[in-house]
């Protein structure tokens, strides 16, 4: 392996002005050490902040507050957060196995990188590892590779399955870096490929996820996750879908979906919200939302099936609103 230099950041402005100074980030390590590991990814230094007070879980009169740091099995067995969010309970204990759920963090969990095998291939074309060389599974293997927001430059879909959760409940992350503090709604944080898929995020420079923080909604009661996956557990999505509604005498009040497994970002389904609102509860709407969520795919050679899967996802979980999960 090559050297690398390591520190552990005694408070937030100490970790802020290390990673202004050219250092990165270490949470879990879930990602990045795998990844310095393969070489993929070579950071001259790295800044420990496992030691910063970031991982309470706090349930607000009117919001889910979550610690970047809080560890993803420690969310998922919150009490708090299982009676006021049971959809970030249900993605959580679908992403991952347990022993990483036991280290990867809640802010490193929605920065990890993709999973696409060309850019974990230092033999492969890829834009996103090394922009300008091409992207290999465009004409490669793309079975498991997005179908919406994607480029000429980059097809790989966004991991996590708590992003996906996230985008439709709402979140927000709480920043805060060289000049303050600022809140960005999770959608947000992603940026579209375009021709610069090696840009993923908006955060500037040295800024730190320190909390993540999830509104309470009358939908969030019965919300369910759906994944599917080619086996049952420690699995990327194919395809996911995160439901969530709010329905009043058998009609829906408001409406929550994003998908996972099919945008080259957690992709929010508002065509589909828009078209269940005001609409009575059954299948037929369930239906009718669904013919909407494949709006603007571009399937590539090997994925054509996600087309209809993600139609079928979507009724299934809002089908599965309300069941025990
Ligand atoms: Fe790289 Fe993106 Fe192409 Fe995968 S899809 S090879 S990550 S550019």
């Amino acid at each position: 392996m090559y050297p690398f230099s390591y520190r552990t950041a005694r408070s937030e402005q100490d970790a802020i002005t290390a990673a202004m100074a050219g250092g990165r980030y270490l949470a879990g390590g879930t990602t990045l050490v795998d990844l310095m590991r393969e070489e993929i990814e070579r950071p001259e230094r790295l800044i420990d902040i496992n030691r910063l007070a970031l991982r309470d879980i706090r349930l607000d009169r009117d919001k889910l507050v979550l610690g970047a740091l809080a560890r993803m099995a420690d969310v998922a067995a919150d009490p708090a957060t299982r009676q006021a969010q049971p959809l970030i309970v249900e993605a959580l204990l679908e992403g991952a196995s347990p022993q990483l759920r036991n280290m990867a963090s809640i802010g490193g969990n929605l920065l990890q990188r993709v999973r696409c095998p060309y850019f974990r291939s230092l033999d492969a074309a890829c834009n996103k590892r090394d922009p300008g060389s091409g992207c290999a599974a465009i004409d490669g293997i793309n079975g498991g590779h997005a179908i919406l927001g994607t480029s000429d430059h980059c097809v790989a879909t966004h991991p996590s399955d708590l992003a996906v959760a996230l985008v439709a409940l709402d979140g927000v992350v709480l920043l805060r870096g060289p000049e303050g503090e600022r809140r960005l709604r999770v959608e947000e944080l992603y940026r579209l490929p375009g021709d610069t898929p090696h840009l993923e995020h908006t955060l500037d420079p040295g800024e730190l996820i320190v909390a993540v923080e999830v509104p309470h909604g009358a939908y969030a009661a019965g919300a369910r996750y759906l994944k599917v996956r080619d086996r049952a557990s420690y699995e990327f999505a194919l395809v996911s879908v995160a439901a969530a509604l709010d329905v009043e005498e058998g009609v829906v009040r408001a409406a929550r979906l994003a998908a996972g497994g099919v945008g080259t970002m957690p992709w929010r389904l508002r065509r589909c919200e828009d078209a269940l609102i005001g609409r009575r509860a059954d299948r037929a709407a369930w239906q009718a939302a669904a013919d909407l969520a494949t709006e603007g795919a571009r399937p590539l050679s090997g994925n054509h099936f996600k087309v209809e899967l993600l139609r079928r996802t979507v009724v299934r979980a809002l089908e599965m609103i309300g069941e025990p999960a």
